[in-house]
């Protein structure tokens, strides 16, 4: 926290904290995987590069350069001898002054890290999780910027989430504000359909993701035809194959939408080809991808 370890029990913040209650605050999510090499973490530059232009979009000076925080993240799990971890970093105004204008509070940086399992479940991961489309449309960029990971879209994100959950769902799929597909809650989304994977470009109001970014470039590899275009909720409904990518989501299957059974009701042979090849390259074993590595 703020340049310095701090033990878990004790990484406090003051209540009137600006942050925790106007959202000013932007954030990552990383993940560090094990491999013969020790633990790694999977596209660090990325997304602390992203954590800067979330910061930049919302003009929040953060007090430190990339490559420190780069390396605070790795210290931090090697402080905590860790092998695989999921990251949080978090740049939030602190406590100051109260009111809407932050600019008078200082801009404060933590870093926690812990052990955390498949996000939606080892049984989703294998064999697809149950969607529903939502009532709530993705947040806009003229209202607040989808691609700036910022506490603040995480609200339209939990509407969504608890709305899917209550109505016996996994997850939720957003649409946008012109009734294409966006992407879930914590995650992008892809579909395929005649043997080509499609997924909603950024002016559909995504985050651009790295777990995205990665899937698109093996999916090449395999020769795979990518596209970025716009997709319609028929779309999901009549896809092949289906899955969510995300830091905590890894690449999960989608294998039904609002009762429609997509595929076979189950992971799909181009979702399992590139799972397979994803945990592979995350943790170590593909050479060729090896540069999303930062070894511990
Ligand atoms: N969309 C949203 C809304 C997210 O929260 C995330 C997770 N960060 C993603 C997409 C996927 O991004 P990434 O693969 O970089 O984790």
């Amino acid at each position: 926290m703020d340049g310095r370890f701090v033990d878990w029990d004790d990484a406090k913040i003051h209540v009137l904290t600006h942050a925790l209650h106007y959202a000013t605050a932007v954030f990552e999510g990383i993940r560090c995987y094990s491999t013969d090499r020790g633990p790694a973490v999977f596209r660090l530059k990325d997304h602390v590069n992203r954590l800067f232009n979330s910061a930049k979009i919302y003009t929040m000076k953060i007090p430190y350069a990339m490559e420190e925080l780069c390396k605070a993240v790795k210290d931090t799990i090697k402080v905590n001898k860790i092998k695989e971890c999921y990251i949080r970093p978090i740049v939030y105004y602190a406590y100051g002054e109260m009111g809407l204008n932050p600019l008078k509070n200082p801009v404060s940086v933590a870093i926690a890290v812990w052990p955390w399992g498949s996000y939606l479940g080892e049984e989703g991961l294998k064999k697809g999780v149950r969607c529903k489309i939502s009532s709530w449309v993705r947040v806009d960029t003229r209202i607040l910027p989808p691609l700036a990971k910022s506490s603040a879209n995480y609200l339209n994100s939990v509407l969504a989430k608890l709305e899917a959950i209550n109505c016996g769902y996994d997850e939720a799929i957003l649409l946008n504000m012109n009734g294409y597909v966006a992407e879930g809650p914590g995650e992008n989304i892809f579909i395929v359909k005649d043997e080509v994977l499609i997924t909603p470009p950024r002016s559909s109001g995504v985050l651009y993701g790295f777990t995205m970014d990665s899937v698109m470039e093996l999916a090449r590899g395999f020769s795979i035809q990518v596209e970025e275009r716009e997709i319609i909720r028929d779309e999901v409904l009549l896809a092949d194959e289906a899955f969510f990518t995300g830091t905590a989501a890894e690449l999960t299957p989608i294998r039904e939408v609002d009762g429609r059974i997509i595929g076979s009701g189950s992971i799909g042979p181009i979702t399992e080809k590139l799972q397979e090849k994803f945990f592979q390259v995350v943790r170590g074993k593909d050479p060729k991808y090896v540069d999303w590595l930062d070894f511990v």
